[in-house]
């Protein structure tokens, strides 16, 4: 999957403007071409290990296991990467990708600004000029995110119509792109947008699943039970589950559920959506009354997109992976539980993931495993979780 087309069952495809065509045909060979190309894959390897520093190990958190009762949580350990989060894996492919194609420029969107360090972070290193595209009051949210991005030498171009957040910032970006395509190269952040972005990245990541599988069955002579992970557009889950989609494994995807399931409050769109489109592709959508995407909101802003990766829609009509909803409360408990338990500060995105498997081992004997990808750390959300919960956790 997919097939030639882009299309996971009835999800994904490329419908773009009839000018792009050509341009997305053209980075779908490129991306053929240089996926099975040994000097190609040496130099992803390469990086992975020595810059990245991969393999990120896998934790067994005994303390939180014992606590809970149930089955035995082991966590994958993204949030060690170079730059704290997995947004690394595919950025370094795309930016390894455009550079082979001879693009000069890697632009981007970014909306709390995770996307756009990891791009400008691998922007500098392959040597591409890079420009992220980032709403004028995101920009003044994430300030710490804006500083890194231009240390790291990215242009960061201010959006300043509409509500000025990250759909203005795509619709920016877009607009730049589309005036040279030839020189330059969207880098699209996640398993979304037309082909054949979503199954790039997720073979970019999918390095996760191909770790997490060998270092798990070393640690326990196993595979695991089950596998957990949180869904925005769904890169870091499809990075893990994509090694054991054809094994004995359930398999569970996290979507935030914000303050309630009222439109506007939560970013549920596999439990929620119904199929749509946006941004070139096909995919559960949250919609307004007009069918057009609809306003979410979660505590974790990674997780913060009215679409999904069309994988994960055929997945979820297969049944293969089941969806299931955090709220921001419940994120944030498993945020604290797992800093005090097992001195790891998770990301908010990390930690739905965290707060599900928290559920989910007490109803499973001590035999049974959960592996959890622990997408990213927290030092991102510090400030904001004691400003806004600190008083909960005597903070
Ligand atoms: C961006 C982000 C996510 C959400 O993106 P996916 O494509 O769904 O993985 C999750 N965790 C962290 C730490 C992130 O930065």
């Amino acid at each position: 999957m997919p097939n030639k087309d882009g299309f996971f069952g009835e999800y994904g495809g490329c419908f773009v403007p009839p000018m792009l065509e050509p341009i997305m045909k053209e980075i779908t060979e490129a991306y053929e071409k240089i996926k099975d190309d040994p000097v190609f894959k040496e130099e992803l390897y390469y990086l992975q290990k020595h810059y990245t520093g991969r393999p990120s190990p896998v934790f067994h958190a005994q303390n939180l296991s014992k606590q809970l009762g149930g089955a035995q949580i082991y966590l994958k350990r993204e949030d060690l990467n170079h730059t704290g989060a997995h947004k690394i894996n595919h950025c370094l492919g795309e930016a390894l990708l455009a550079k082979r194609m001879g693009k000069k420029k890697i632009i981007a969107e970014t909306g709390a600004g995770q996307h756009g360090v990891a791009l400008a972070t691998a922007a500098a290193l392959v040597g591409l000029e890079c420009d992220i595209h980032m709403g004028e009051v995101d920009i003044y949210k994430e300030h710490p995110n804006v500083v890194r991005m231009k240390i790291l030498g990215a242009n960061v171009i201010p959006a300043t119509h509409g509500l000025k957040t990250l759909k203005e910032a795509v619709d920016s970006a877009f607009e730049a792109y589309v005036q040279d395509p030839v020189n330059q190269l969207y880098a699209i952040g996640s398993v979304v947008g037309p082909h054949p972005f979503p199954m790039m990245v997720r073979d970019f990541q999918s390095v996760i699943g191909r770790e997490a599988k060998e270092q798990f069955q070393e640690m326990t002579g196993k595979l695991p039970d089950n596998l957990v992970a949180c869904v925005g557009g769904g890169s870091n889950a499809m990075g893990l589950f994509s090694a054991f989609l054809q094994d004995d494994v359930n398999i569970f995807g996290v979507e935030p559920a914000g303050t309630s399931f009222k439109t506007g409050d939560h970013a549920a769109t596999l439990t929620l959506g119904k199929p749509g489109m946006i941004h070139g592709f096909k995919c559960y959508l949250l919609q307004d009354e007009k069918g057009e995407p609809a306003a979410v909101n979660t505590v974790a802003s990674g997780l913060d997109y009215p679409g999904v990766g069309p994988q994960h829609s055929y997945l979820k009509d297969v049944e293969r992976v089941k969806y299931e909803t955090i709220t921001d409360k419940e994120a944030i408990d498993a945020f604290i539980e797992l800093a005090r338990k097992e001195g790891i500060i998770p990301a908010l995105e990390s930690s739905h993931a965290v707060a599900y498997a928290m559920k989910l081992a007490p109803t499973l004997s001590p035999d049974q495993t959960i592996l959890v990808n622990l997408s990213g750390r927290g030092d991102k959300d510090i400030d904001y979780v004691v400003e806004k919960y600190g008083k909960d956790y005597g903070l």
